[in-house]
């Protein structure tokens, strides 16, 4: 039953510039530990102290959706040059154009918003061109209104963690996901964080799941963000921006989790 349940969402900046957001949903009775839980990760995030915290909270009054997490699959690779390389020849598999995958990886390591800054939320990219379709380059779309259903938080936390995958991210990245890959036209995600010490992305698309590599980028770099490939053949970014922002999914479960395996180029 999902009555009373509320999307929180936390977001925070510094120097005008995202540092740090979380996108949860929770009963009532959850939301002040929650609430607390955010700001004390917003003013953790980064070298320096946000300026600026937004933590914003609305009741869910449309139908949620329920859904299974992706799989997830793993890929070593002992540095980020290799794991660019894993994640370009996951996305060409997937469907995405060579000079698509080019354009997104060249801003997402020089800083996709204007000015060379980190978005808000995810770049949309057309699959075939690798023209960028978002109305906002600074905020792009920011995918809310996703997390585990109550009854499968803590069986997916163990899952996870027995798997070496307990860090909060990697849950919050698989929800996030999840809910990309059922929106319409949606070909593939490719992620990597902005926090300079949290080196590990994904590339994640309908057939193949969250596929995890190790390193994206080198320690200390400081850029970062998503890129979301679509289809543009019929589609309407108003329906699609309308999926990722507005409408609820609860995940009730996981499906397989596969032992790391190494990247063969
Ligand atoms: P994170 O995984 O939290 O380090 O975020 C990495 C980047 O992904 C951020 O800089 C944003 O550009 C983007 N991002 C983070 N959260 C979201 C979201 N909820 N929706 C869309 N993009 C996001």
């Amino acid at each position: 039953m999902d009555r009373d349940l509320y999307s929180i969402r936390m977001r925070a900046e510094h120097g005008g510039a995202h540092c740090s957001g979380a996108e949860r949903i929770a009963a009532a009775g959850e939301l002040s530990a929650l609430a607390a839980e955010l700001v004390a990760r917003a003013l953790s995030a980064g070298s320096a102290p946000p300026d600026r915290i937004h933590c914003s909270i609305d009741r869910l009054t449309e139908k949620v959706l329920h859904r299974q997490l992706p799989d997830v699959k793993t890929f070593a690779v002992p540095d980020w040059t290799t794991g660019r390389a894993c994640a370009r020849a996951l996305l060409l598999r997937a469907g995405v154009a060579p000079v698509a995958v080019d354009a997104a990886m060249t801003w997402l390591a020089a800083g996709p918003a204007p000015g060379g800054r980190v978005m808000r939320g995810a770049m949309i990219i057309d699959a075939q061109t690798g023209v960028r379709l978002e109305t906002d380059p600074a905020r792009g779309v920011r995918v809310s209104r996703m997390d585990l259903a109550l009854a499968a938080r803590q069986p997916v936390s163990a899952a996870l963690a027995a798997a070496g995958l307990g860090h909060h991210r990697v849950a919050e990245a698989l929800a996030l996901a999840g809910k990309v890959l059922a929106a319409p036209g949606l070909v593939a995600e490719l992620c990597w964080s902005d926090a300079p010490d949290y080196l590990s992305g994904y590339v994640a698309d309908p057939l193949h799941g969250y596929q995890r590599i190790t390193r994206l980028k080198a320690a200390g770099d400081v850029f970062g963000g998503r890129a979301l490939f679509v289809r543009t053949n019929g589609w309407q970014l108003e329906e699609f921006v309308a999926y990722l922002e507005r409408q609820a999914v609860l995940f009730d479960g996981l499906g397989t989790i596969s032992p790391p395996q190494e990247w063969e180029c």
